[in-house]
């Protein structure tokens, strides 16, 4: 009888960004020798797409590459992918925002190039971002309860597109310390059902032990209300350096054991294969 293949043949990341969204730092070729360095067998490129539903060329150049740098990326990492045949595997990927009302900007943007993977990212919420700095002050000024019911709006209206294969960080909210307010149990309940009857992924990222919250996305509890609804998994660092690619690597596959998954994804030109955990 074969021997399944251990977690560690199957090592993934799925959420890795380059120095073109201007937050984060580190030439592509390293970040890959790191997730070599880390046993991993594919490692996603996953940078932030052109913010398409803001004005201008660049509307902000701390969070995303521009319009004019996208085939830039595309191209370099399809470079990388050739070099490193053989011992990983380079996946070309994106993280999308999903901003409502501007869907069909978004899909001609997927439509433009041949992605492995595209990751779906509510992080605009109300007319500014919910995880960039100044957004924890945003809890205290517009109220906690308000940004959570909106954000869980939107997540479960980005899951229902189809635009995506993976929904990222999916109480990302909660970054700065602000917890998902009891009263609010349903409306995560129905970002939930709303991804299971899409039939999108989630990930199980480790970036939110790196933050102020100091807790993987999603929270046990969550992350086994979709793993029961059967949701399927896959696993990121959001690593922004390469220091921090595969980083908590086995608190996020611990996470995922403990919430009750038994098989975590993997995406070819956004078909998806299973790997036993
Ligand atoms: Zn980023
Ligand atoms: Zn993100």
């Amino acid at each position: 009888m074969p021997t399944p293949r251990s977690n560690l043949r199957t090592g993934t990341d799925y959420h890795v960004h380059t120095a073109r969204c201007g937050h984060a730092g580190g030439a592509m070729r390293t970040y890959v020798e790191a997730a070599l360095a880390r046993g991993l067998s594919e490692i996603a490129f996953t940078d932030h797409v052109p913010l398409y539903f803001l004005p201008g060329d660049d509307p902000d150049p701390g969070i995303a590459m521009t319009r004019a740098e996208l085939p830039g990326y595309v191209e370099e990492v399809r470079d990388l992918r050739e070099e490193f045949a053989g011992r990983i595997d380079v996946l070309l990927g994106l993280e999308a925002d999903y901003a409502e009302g501007h869907e069909a900007a978004l899909a001609a943007i997927l439509a433009a190039h041949d992605w492995d993977v595209v990751l779906g990212s509510v992080h605009w919420v109300k007319s500014d971002w919910i995880d960039a700095p100044h957004s924890g002050a945003r809890h205290e000024r517009e109220g906690t309860e308000v940004l959570w019911k909106e954000y869980y709006r939107l997540l479960a209206k980005a899951a229902s597109t189809g635009l995506f294969d993976v929904l990222t960080h999916f109480d990302l909210p909660k970054k700065f310390g602000h917890r998902r307010p009891a009263s609010l149990a349903m409306h995560e309940a129905a970002a939930v059902e709303a991804a299971r009857a899409a039939g999108v992924a989630v990930e199980v990222s480790s970036a939110g032990l790196r933050k102020a919250v100091a807790e993987e996305y999603p929270a046990p509890p969550l992350l086994a209300s979709l793993v029961k609804a059967g949701v399927p998994i896959v696993f990121s660092s959001d690593a922004h350096a390469p220091a921090e690619v595969a980083w908590g690597r086995e608190a996020i596959e611990a996470a995922a054991l403990a919430a009750g998954a038994r098989e975590h994804l993997s995406f070819r030109k956004r078909e998806r294969r299973k790997y036993p955990l």
